[in-house]
């Protein structure tokens, strides 16, 4: 079975101005896009519609957070019934605290979205020799609520905390292995078709440069890319396959 490459591009709390934000659409809307690439761009949540409007019909937007809850007194959130009503396919949920994890990805596929599931170890854990461990922990509360039928809306990203934001990018051979534990944990925990078909994408410090060795893998189906996503060179990590 073959997986579409996906690339993230998670531009966390920017830009500052609304005008910055229109050039980083133009920049897209502009450039030449493999086009077996899915290809899902994580505006600020000010920025949703007017990206969502403005944005070239073939890349997708995500929110970066979503509650659990429909409606309510909850100041300052933004429910998946909302985003899915305003035509935002996905969602980012994750980081480490599992119980957050797993209510909200119940909530958010309720809603009929699709959710980049992120996962991953710190550096002590990992010195400790405990990533897989760690990154099984963070699935399985996960894995218990889903339905076989909700994985092929579940994009999981392995995002190791100490390559998060820090220039230190996983080696491809760490990211591998990371990858396929991880594809065979989904074989035996959920079943061999799911395991086959879910995309693993790769998110911690991704550049233009380190990009291509990485796509390279078996196992790396893309990327959730920060930093970079708010670079032209956005543009080459889409292209890692092409
Ligand atoms: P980074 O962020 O590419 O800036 O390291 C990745 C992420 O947090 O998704």
């Amino acid at each position: 079975m073959t997986r579409q490459f996906f690339v993230g591009g998670n531009f966390k709390m920017n830009p500052v101005s609304r005008e910055a934000k229109r050039a980083l659409v133009k920049t897209l809307n502009d450039a030449t896009l493999d086009p077996q690439t899915e290809v899902v761009i994580a505006p600020p949540s000010l920025y949703l519609i007017p990206v969502l409007e403005l944005l070239r019909k073939d890349v997708k937007v995500s929110a970066q957070n979503c509650h659990t809850k429909t409606s309510g007194a909850f100041t300052g959130e933004t429910s998946p019934a909302q985003l899915a009503d305003a035509g935002i396919p996905y969602v980012i949920l994750g980081h480490s605290e599992r119980r957050t994890l797993f209510g909200k990805t119940r909530a958010a596929l309720d809603a009929g979205l699709r959710v980049i599931l992120c996962v991953g170890e710190t550096l002590a854990e990992r010195e400790g020799g405990r990533t897989q461990q760690v990154v099984e922990e963070q699935l399985q509360a996960v894995v218990a609520l889903l339905k076989p039928e909700d994985w092929s809306r579940i994009v999981i990203a392995y995002e190791p905390v100490w390559a998060i934001g820090t220039g230190k990018v996983a080696t491809s051979a760490q990211a591998q292995e990371v990858h396929a534990d991880t594809r065979k944990y989904l074989a035996s925990a959920v079943s061999p078709v799911v395991a086959e078909s879910t995309r693993i994408i790769y998110g911690g410090s991704v550049t233009a440069a380190n990009s291509k060795e990485l796509a390279g893998q078996p196992d790396v189906d893309g990327f959730l890319v920060g930093g970079a996503s708010l670079k032209p060179e956005f543009v080459n990590i889409v292209n890692a396959r092409a």
